[in-house]
Parts: C-alpha cells; sequence; structure tokens
C-alpha cells in the first residue's frame, strides 16, 4: 500500500504533487495512506504489497481552479483524513469536472465545511490576536499568544506582515511561532501560553478602539460566543468592556434604527446601498449564511418610489447573487410588466437575504425562515428602507409581512390594500410569486395569476394617487 510522506501539517503542495503522481499511476484512494512528518515512509516506498489493481490511466490531468481554491483550504485542516478526502474527490472529478457543482454531494458538502472551518479560525486569527509589548535587547518587541484551531499559521503569516511591517512581532501558537523583524519572517517551536506576556500599557488603545468601533446593532449574545468563543477572550483586552456594552446595547440598537429613518447615517446615495451591501455579505446575525452560497441583497434605484420585498433568495438567486433571477423571478417580472410597474425602476430585496433549504439528493429544497431569523435580518430591511425610503412598499407574502410591519399578517385577509407602517408608509400586502408556483393541479391558475397582478396594479394606482 503506498504510503505518501507530507513534510507538515498544512504541507498542499506536497500532497498535490503526491496526488498527480498517484492519480497519474491510476492508484484508488483506498490504496494509499497519508502521512506527515518524519515517522512515515516515503512515497511508494511498497509499491508491490497490497496494492489493488490500477484504475484506468488519467491524462492529461487537469483539475479547475475553485477545485484548487477549496482544496488549499481544506487541506489546512486538523481532520487527519482530510488529505485521503481530497484525493477522492480529486479523482472524481478528473472523471466528471462537473462533479464539483453537485452542491448536495456527502463527500463535497463534508470538504466545503473542512474549507469553511479553515476559513474562519483565519478570520478569527486576523481578529482576536491581539499583541503585548516587550522589551527586548534591541528595543521594542510585541508578541501575541494564539490557539488556531487548525493548522493556519503559515498560511496567515502574509497577513500579518503586511498589517505590521513596521513593527517587530512574534505570534506564539501550540502548532508553532512566527517571527518578524522588520524584514526577515522566522518561524519558530510550538510554544505555550506562558510564554507570552501578560496585560500592558497597549491595552488602553484596544479598549478605546473598540469602544469607538462597537455596534450594538450587531450584538447577539450568543453568536458572539460562537464568533467570538470564550477561549479568545482572555488575549483580548476589550473583551471586559463586552457586558457593560451589551447591557446598553438594544437601548442604542433602536436609537441607530429611529436616526437611520430620520437621517440614514449612510446618506441617500447609491454608494449607501453598496456600502450596506458589501456590509451585509459578512453578517452572521444568524446561521443562515453557513451553507448558503452568498448573501443576495436588494437591487434597483437608490430613490425608488417603490419598495418590494419577497421572502428570501431560491437556489438559483443564491447561485447567482442576485434576487428574483429564478422560476419566480419570471413568474414576478411577467406580473410587473401586466400590472405596469417597471422592475427597473422599484427596489426589489427579500426580507431574508441568505437561501435556507433543506438539502434532499442532489436538490436544495426550499425551507421558510423561522421568526428567529426573519428578526435577525429584518436589520438589513430596515436599513435599505432608510436609505431608498420608498413611498410605498409591497410585501410578497407572510415572510415580508411580517418583516415589514414586525407581526404575524395573514395575507389571504389583508391582501390588496394597504397597511399603515409605524412611520407612515403604506405597505401593500400580496401572495409571493412562488405561491402560484405551488398551486395545487385543480386551482385555477390564471385567475389566482390575474389576482396578484390586480393587487400589484393596486399598489401602483395608490402611489399615482399619492402623487398626482
Ligand atoms: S439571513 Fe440575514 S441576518 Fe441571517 S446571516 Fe443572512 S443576512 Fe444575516
Amino acid at each position: 500500500m503506498p504510503a505518501v510522506r507530507l513534510e507538515t501539517e498544512d504541507d498542499f503542495d506536497g500532497w498535490r504533487a503526491a496526488a498527480r503522481a498517484l492519480a497519474i499511476e491510476g492508484v484508488a484512494p483506498e490504496q494509499v495512506v497519508w502521512q506527515v512528518g518524519d515517522h512515515a515512509s516515503d512515497l511508494f516506498a511498497n509499491p508491490g504489497g497490497d496494492r489493488a489493481p490500477p484504475l484506468p490511466t488519467i491524462t492529461p490531468l487537469r483539475v479547475s481552479k475553485p477545485f484548487l481554491e477549496l482544496a488549499r483550504d481544506a487541506a489546512l485542516h486538523s481532520e487527519p483524513e482530510r488529505f485521503s478526502l481530497l484525493y477522492t474527490l480529486l479523482l472524481r472529478l478528473l472523471n466528471r469536472p462537473q462533479a464539483l457543482e453537485d452542491r448536495a454531494d456527502p463527500l463535497i458538502r463534508r470538504i466545503e465545511g473542512l474549507a469553511r472551518n479553515v476559513r474562519r479560525d483565519s478570520h478569527k486569527m486576523h481578529a482576536f490576536v491581539r499583541f503585548r509589548e516587550l522589551a527586548d535587547g534591541d528595543g521594542s518587541r510585541f508578541v501575541a499568544w494564539f490557539e488556531p484551531e487548525h493548522h493556519i499559521l503559515r498560511a496567515n503569516a502574509g497577513f500579518f506582515v503586511d498589517r505590521f511591517t513596521n513593527m517587530r512581532w512574534s505570534i506564539l501558537t501550540p502548532r508553532g511561532s512566527l517571527h518578524w523583524d522588520g524584514a526577515v519572517l522566522k518561524e519558530g517551536p510550538p510554544a505555550t501560553r506562558a510564554d507570552a506576556p501578560g496585560d500592558d500599557p497597549v491595552e488602553g488603545i484596544w479598549k478605546a478602539y473598540y469602544s469607538a468601533i462597537f455596534n450594538p446593532a450587531r450584538v447577539m449574545p450568543r453568536a458572539m460566543l460562537k464568533e467570538m468563543p470564550r477561549k479568545y477572550w482572555k488575549n483580548m483586552p476589550e473583551t471586559a468592556l463586552v457586558p457593560e456594552l451589551i447591557a446598553g446595547a438594544r437601548k442604542r440598537e433602536l436609537g441607530m434604527i429611529e436616526q437611520a429613518r430620520s437621517t440614514p447615517v449612510r446618506g441617500r446615495g447609491p454608494e449607501s446601498l453598496v456600502l450596506l451591501a458589501e456590509e451585509a455579505a459578512g453578517c452572521r446575525r444568524c446561521p443562515l449564511w453557513r451553507p448558503a452560497t452568498q448573501t443576495v441583497f436588494g437591487e434597483g434605484p437608490h430613490d425608488a418610489e417603490i419598495m418590494i420585498v419577497g421572502e428570501q433568495p431560491g437556489d438559483q438567486e443564491d447561485l447567482a447573487g442576485r434576487p428574483f433571477v429564478g422560476p419566480a423571478g419570471d413568474v414576478f417580472d411577467r406580473a410587473m410588466a401586466e400590472a405596469g410597474i417597471d422592475r427597473m425602476r422599484a427596489y426589489v430585496t427579500n426580507a431574508v437575504k441568505h437561501f435556507k433549504f433543506e438539502p434532499q439528493g442532489k436538490r436544495r429544497l426550499h425551507a421558510r425562515p423561522n421568526v428567529g431569523e426573519i428578526e435577525a435580518c429584518r436589520w438589513w430591511v430596515d436599513q435599505e428602507r432608510a436609505i431608498v425610503r420608498p413611498r410605498l412598499v409591497i410585501a410578497m407574502g407572510a415572510t415580508a409581512a411580517r418583516s415589514l410591519t414586525g407581526r404575524a399578517v395573514a395575507v389571504g385577509q389583508e391582501r390588496g390594500r394597504a397597511v399603515p407602517l409605524p412611520d407612515g408608509t403604506p405597505c401593500w400586502v400580496t401572495v409571493h410569486p412562488s405561491y402560484l408556483l405551488r398551486l395545487p393541479p385543480e386551482a385555477d391558475t390564471e385567475a389566482e395569476f390575474a389576482r396578484y397582478v390586480a393587487d400589484l396594479r393596486g399598489a401602483a394606482a395608490s402611489l399615482s394617487a399619492m402623487t398626482s
């Protein structure tokens, strides 16, 4: 059985070279033992043995960039099986390159999960490393202690070199250490917490900085614990401020929303929406971001008179990153045209910005967002509305109506008329276009579509009446 020895735990290039050689040889995944360090034998050290008959040779060996990016991240995970999993996927892709698009495939989901964990660990390292100043023979050196969950230290060295080029610093971790002297980066052995210094005057600067940037609207204590696990708190001087800041967070959040509605902090230009969308791209206010491909933000003019809110992106919107481009989007476009509303002049968005789904085989089936998720994402809808300041809002479906009104709405009873929102903006309620796609066979589809168009037309007419 071939044993592959990789130099280090993060030896992606070593894995890549070996995997290539094995694939060309046609070696099956279960025939390879992946090992790290000195205690393993060399590649093909036992090329005979109990090796399985070779697979058909695959040449030329070409893999896609998305696979390489995925593999590069996943290879840094602390999961011992990662190299074997990656090799299995590599062979599968060589035979069927489009297999990577099968997001329901258990192997792909597992490897994507590994890569996601590694990216999260890197993000934590960027965010939570805190340097303490020490005096050594050559002046000041800044030393930080960090405990990564995966083998990310070397991969993130460049980030700290770029960010702290003019400082002399060391980052100590149980997996190894980095030392930068202003010109040369050196690697060192693993360290312990006792090797790192305790408090120092630099902490005062961090605390002042943190108080200034603290955003009460982003406070979700449970999410904070996930994003900023307690194990990092002791390394971070500003965490001493967190209980006090959380205590006043709700009050400050309400104040911010009120301020945003009356005098939007981001202004009203198109750039305000762009900045908001960029901010939402990193949103972690609820768990829906994890399995989804991306945040699907609203689109349309920043000064649109009508804002139309749907439920959440569907499968195709999730992949495209745009709202209402899937089958429901086709129904929506047709109804808008019949109602005489120019979609290009409306601001179109969703109450929930990430796709919630249940995997079923290779398919991702729509799952309805719960109240907690709607409430979490309402922050973004409020901000969009504060920037666009539409004269009229259309809520399509119960989720959108709940997000806008803050209460449960029986769409069947309240559709086709305006419900005033707390700030006076009229909100017209109607069904979601996907409702028309899910009608039972015996339903009168044309009549339901006509009713939907009538709801939209009624909203448009009321806007005309407001402006005349
Ligand atoms: S669904 Fe909304 S609140 Fe939840 S993570 Fe996505 S953008 Fe944030």
